[in-house]
């Protein structure tokens, strides 16, 4: 195995991260004020690096300044002045977004401002001729990242108090820095295989059709173009694990696992191990009871295949986004 994905997962570096600059504290909203997240500012920060922007201030609009809102069609709206629906900033907003995410390629997430008809990342309010609201769509700048940008993990700070949504953008984020990290070490047919043996059992917990799906993919390393099948393979990836993993999806993993250490174990840590993840399945226990549990019993009795599934601990633990889950 190479220790080098090991190196990314333990290093201590920090994440680099985009985020709207108020979420920081700046003072940079229209009113002066800021959004400060204090989930953000005082622990996420410890583990992730935040390269802020604010792109209403990026394009000249000054602090204070008049409120903008999206006005017209949901698919295709303006960013116009509340007051003044012939200031129109669209087109700045948009063409920063472009230069941005040039930028922003480097990052391995992005956290965005709820409800901002720039850094929306979706359901902002869209309002019609008459001045109401009626319908929704993406803040301008937040739009325009995504579609440059599309497989990265991107989060509203709204739902991140969500601990499901927490831990699953979380657990992409570092997923998809492990990815970056393989693609700047050289990327070959040895490293997609070792990078998806590593991540099966996490991959699984998000989705037993694309687990199938990535497994054929990567039976193809050798066979064909490495960069066309890592695209692919990427692409097929990141939208596996977007989809939060549910109880049962991880008690069946939990059980896979389990199976590991059936010659190991004697009966009785055998039935607590299934009264554990059993209890996890129905609720009664968060997800971390079980999991210490394995990693207990995988000290002792060490597995090479097991010891290197991300699934076991696939973001810091001092962040403890299992408690919860
Ligand atoms: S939501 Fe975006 S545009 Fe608005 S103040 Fe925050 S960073 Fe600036």
């Amino acid at each position: 195995m190479d220790s080098k994905l090991d190196a990314v997962h333990t290093s201590g570096l920090r994440i680099r991260v985009g985020i709207s600059s108020c979420l920081l504290g700046k003072s940079v909203r229209y009113d002066s004020g800021h959004k400060q997240n204090r989930y953000i500012t005082q622990i996420l920060c410890r583990f992730f690096e935040f390269v802020p922007t604010c792109p209403e201030v990026a394009i000249g609009l000054g602090v204070p300044r008049p409120p903008i809102r999206l006005r017209g069609d949901a698919e295709n709206p303006r960013a116009v002045g509340v007051t003044d629906s012939t200031f129109d900033v669209t087109d700045k907003l948009d063409d920063y977004a472009r230069s941005w995410g040039k930028t922003a390629r480097a990052f391995s997430g992005y956290i965005l401002k709820r409800g901002s008809p720039s850094c929306g990342m979706e359901r902002v309010k869209v309002f019609d001729s008459k001045g109401m609201p009626s319908s929704h769509g993406a803040g301008i700048f937040a739009k325009r990242l995504m579609q440059q940008i599309p497989l990265m993990p991107v989060e509203e700070e709204g739902r991140l108090t969500d601990p499901v949504l927490r831990e699953n953008f979380i657990t992409r984020v570092y997923v998809y820095h492990r990815w970056q990290r393989m693609q700047l070490l050289n990327l070959n047919a040895g490293r997609l295989v070792e990078f998806h043996t590593r991540h099966k059992m996490l991959i699984r917990a998000h989705g037993e059709v694309g687990y199938q799906r990535l497994g054929r993919l990567v039976a193809e390393a050798g066979t064909r173009d490495i960069q066309d099948l890592a695209q692919e393979y990427l692409h097929v990836l990141m939208k596996t694990i977007k989809r939060p993993a549910t109880r049962k999806q991880h008690s069946n993993v939990l059980s896979h696992l389990a199976g590991y250490l059936k010659r190991d174990i004697d009966a009785g840590d055998k039935a607590e191990l299934v009264r554990v993840i059993d209890d996890y399945r129905l609720g009664r226990v968060p997800l971390v009871v079980p999991i210490t549990m394995l990693k207990h019993h995988f000290r002792r009795c060490p597995d090479p295949y097991v010891g290197h599934q991300f699934y076991l601990q696939p973001h810091p633990e001092e962040l403890q986004l299992r408690n919860f889950i």
